[in-house]
C-alpha cells in the first residue's frame, strides 16, 4: 500500500512521518478535467475583470522579494501571478500573445476567453460534446469577426502635414487619449497622447505605413513629476561627462563611438614585468603616457570631438582627456552604443586604427541635463543625423508610478502604430461586442444541428464586456446590456455602447472611445482559440511524478 506512512529519524534523532500519497493522488480524466479547468480559469477571470475599462481598479502585485507594483494592465498581472494550474497558466501566454502582437486590449482577451468556457461549461453539463462546442465556437468567431469588419469604420490620418496630427481634434490624439483613460496617468492624458503620437509620428513611414519601434525609446527616470516627461529627439543617456570640469555641451558633436578600451595601456597583471630601477620605472610611465598621448591624437586627427566609451578609463586617463580637451563619456552599455551609432550614423569601431573620419557620428547638440534637484544627470544627444531616432522620457515621483506610465505610454504607442499600419477602428464601451452578439445570436436561429447551442452560447460570452464594463462603473449590469441590445436592434446604431465615464450619451461614436479593428479581431481570434484548446484537453500528464 502505497499510502502506508514510513516511519523515519532525522540526524538528531527526532522521529518524522513520510507519506507518500503523491503516488495515490486522483488525476482527474474526461470532463472531470474539462470542469476543473474552467474553474481555474474562472479564478483568474474574476481577478482581471474588476480592472477592465476606464473605471477599472488597480492592484498592488507584490514581487516575492517585496517590491511593489502597481498596474491595471491585464498583460502585466497576469505575468506577476504565481500560477500552479495549468490552464491559467495557458491564459497568461494569451494575453502575452495580445500584447506581443497588438500591444492593448489585454485584459479584454482573458476576460473573453474566460466568458467562452464558461458557456462552454453550461453545455458539458448538458450532455453535448466539448469538440462539438469548440467548432460551433470556431464558426461563430468567424461570424462575429466578419460582422466587426461590417461595423468598422475609418479614422483620419493627416499624411500630408504631420503636425496636424498633434491637434487635439486629431483622431490619431483622440484616439491615443482614449486608450490612457483608465491609467494611472489620466490625470495628465493630453500629455500623454500627444507624445505617443509624436513618438510615433516621428520614426513613422506614413507612404508606406510602417513604424520602425525600435527606433522608439521609452525611459523611466525617477524624480520630478509626470508633468515633466517629454520626447526628446535623438537618445537619452544615463551618463555624464567623465570628467566634471568638461564642458557640459558639445556642439555640432563628432563622435567616435568606441568599444575597445581607451587608457594608457596597462601592464597585465597575469605577465611578469620586472622594473628594477626608478629609472626604468619611469621609462615605463612615459612610455605609457606617450601611448595614450597618440590614442587621443588618433581621435583627433580622425576629427572627433567627442568620444563615446564602451570601457571605462581611470583618473590619470580622465584627466589627460581633459588635459587635451578631449570630452569623453565612459561605460556606455553594448546596446546604447548601437543606439548612439544608428542616430548619429556614425560606426561602431572596435580598434583604434580602425578610426576614420567617416566612421564618426555626427550630432547637433549633446548636453548634460539635470533632473529637478537631484544630483543625477543625464546625456542627451540631439539633432542627430538621422532624425528618425526618439526617445520618451519619463518622470515621475515614485518609482511604481514611473513604472506605470511607462507601461501606459506603450500601450498607447501600440494605440497610434496599430492606426497607422490600419486605420479601421470598433467603437468600445462594449458596442462591438454587443453588435456582435446580437449577429451571433441571430445566426444561431438558422442553425439545424448542436452549433444552435454553441452560436448562443458564445452570443452570450460576449456579453461580458459590456456587463464587466458596466459593473465597474457602477451601474446595473443587466440592465444596461439589456437596455443597450434592444437600442441597438431599435435604432439600428452598432455603435451604442456603456457610457462608463457618465458623459451622458451610449453613442460611443460621438464620444469618440475606438478600439482597432485588428486589435479586436486579435481578440476574439485569440480568445476563441484558447477556449478551444481548452475544450480539448482531457487529461494532464505532468512528467517525471509517478501517477500510476
Ligand atoms: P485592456 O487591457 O483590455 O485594454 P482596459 O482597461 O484598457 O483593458 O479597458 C478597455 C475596455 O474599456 C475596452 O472595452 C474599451 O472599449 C473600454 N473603454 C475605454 N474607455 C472607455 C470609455 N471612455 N467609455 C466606455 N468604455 C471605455
Amino acid at each position: 500500500n502505497l499510502s502506508k506512512p514510513i516511519f523515519a529519524q532525522d540526524e538528531m534523532g527526532r522521529p518524522f512521518i513520510i507519506v507518500k500519497d503523491q503516488g495515490n493522488k486522483k488525476r482527474e480524466h474526461g470532463i472531470d478535467a474539462v470542469r476543473s479547468h474552467i474553474l481555474a480559469a474562472r479564478q483568474i477571470a474574476k481577478l482581471l475583470r474588476t480592472s477592465l475599462g476606464p473605471r477599472g481598479l488597480d492592484k498592488i502585485l507584490v514581487s516575492p522579494d517585496g517590491d511593489i507594483n502597481i498596474t491595471n494592465d491585464g498583460a502585466t498581472i497576469m505575468s506577476e501571478i504565481q500560477l500552479s494550474n495549468e490552464v491559467a497558466k495557458l491564459l497568461v501566454e494569451l494575453s502575452k500573445s495580445q500584447d506581443d502582437e497588438i500591444g492593448d486590449g489585454t485584459t479584454g482577451v482573458v476576460i473573453l476567453a474566460s466568458s467562452l468556457l464558461d458557456q462552454a461549461l453550461d453545455l458539458i453539463e448538458k450532455g453535448i460534446h466539448p469538440i462539438k462546442i469548440a467548432n460551433g465556437f470556431d464558426k461563430a468567431c468567424k461570424i462575429a469577426t466578419e460582422n466587426l469588419e461590417l461595423i468598422a469604420d475609418e479614422v483620419k490620418i493627416d499624411t500630408e502635414s504631420v503636425d496636424a496630427n498633434l491637434s487635439k481634434d486629431s483622431d490619431l490624439f483622440k484616439a491615443a487619449s482614449t486608450s490612457l483613460g483608465s491609467k494611472i496617468v489620466s490625470k495628465c492624458r493630453d500629455k500623454f497622447a500627444r507624445m505617443a503620437v509624436e513618438s510615433v509620428l516621428n520614426v513613422a513611414d506614413l507612404d508606406r505605413r510602417d513604424v520602425d519601434f525600435e527606433l522608439i525609446k521609452v525611459d523611466g527616470k525617477l524624480g520630478g513629476s509626470l508633468e515633466d516627461s517629454k520626447v526628446i529627439k535623438g537618445v537619452v543617456l544615463d551618463k555624464d561627462f567623465s570628467h566634471p570640469q568638461m564642458p557640459k555641451q558639445v556642439t555640432d558633436a563628432k563622435i567616435a563611438i568606441l568599444t575597445c578600451p581607451f587608457e594608457p595601456p596597462k601592464p597585465k597583471t597575469k605577465h611578469k614585468l620586472e622594473v628594477e630601477s626608478v629609472e626604468e620605472f619611469k621609462n615605463l610611465q612615459e612610455y605609457e603616457q606617450s601611448t595614450f598621448k597618440r590614442m587621443i591624437e588618433q581621435v583627433k586627427q580622425a576629427g572627433a570631438n567627442l568620444v563615446i566609451c564602451q570601457w571605462g578609463f581611470d583618473d590619470e586617463a580622465n584627466y589627460m582627456l581633459l588635459a587635451n580637451e578631449l570630452p569623453a563619456v565612459r561605460w556606455v552599455g553594448g546596446s546604447e552604443i548601437e543606439e548612439i551609432a544608428i542616430a548619429t550614423k556614425g560606426r561602431i569601431v572596435p580598434r583604434f586604427e580602425d578610426l576614420t573620419p567617416e566612421k564618426l557620428g555626427h550630432a547637433g547638440t549633446v548636453r548634460e541635463m539635470a533632473l529637478g534637484t537631484t544630483r543625477d544627470r543625464i546625456l542627451v544627444i540631439e539633432h542627430c543625423d538621422n532624425p528618425k531616432t526618439v526617445t520618451a522620457l519619463i518622470r515621475g515621483s515614485n518609482k511604481m508610478i514611473v513604472d506605470e506610465a511607462t507601461r501606459s505610454l506603450h500601450d498607447s504607442l501600440c494605440v497610434v502604430r496599430n492606426l497607422i499600419r490600419d486605420n479601421h477602428v470598433v467603437y468600445g464601451g462594449g458596442s462591438a461586442e454587443i453588435s456582435c452578439s446580437l449577429k451571433v445570436a441571430e445566426a444561431a436561429d438558422k442553425q439545424q444541428g448542436i452549433d444552435q447551442y454553441a452560436f448562443r452560447a458564445f452570443s452570450q460570452a460576449l456579453d461580458v464586456v459590456p456587463t464587466s464594463l458596466a459593473e465597474n462603473s457602477g451601474l446595473d449590469p443587466i440592465q444596461v446590456l439589456t437596455s443597450l441590445k434592444a437600442e441597438h436592434v431599435k435604432q439600428k446604431n452598432a455603435y451604442l455602447g456603456v457610457d462608463c465615464l457618465g458623459n451622458g450619451t451610449n453613442d460611443m461614436r460621438q464620444q469618440f472611445v475606438i478600439e482597432t479593428l485588428i486589435g479586436k479581431k486579435q481578440q476574439f481570434l485569440l480568445a476563441t482559440q484558447l477556449a478551444r484548446m481548452v475544450l480539448k484537453i482531457n487529461d494532464v500528464i505532468i512528467s517525471g511524478k509517478d501517477q500510476y
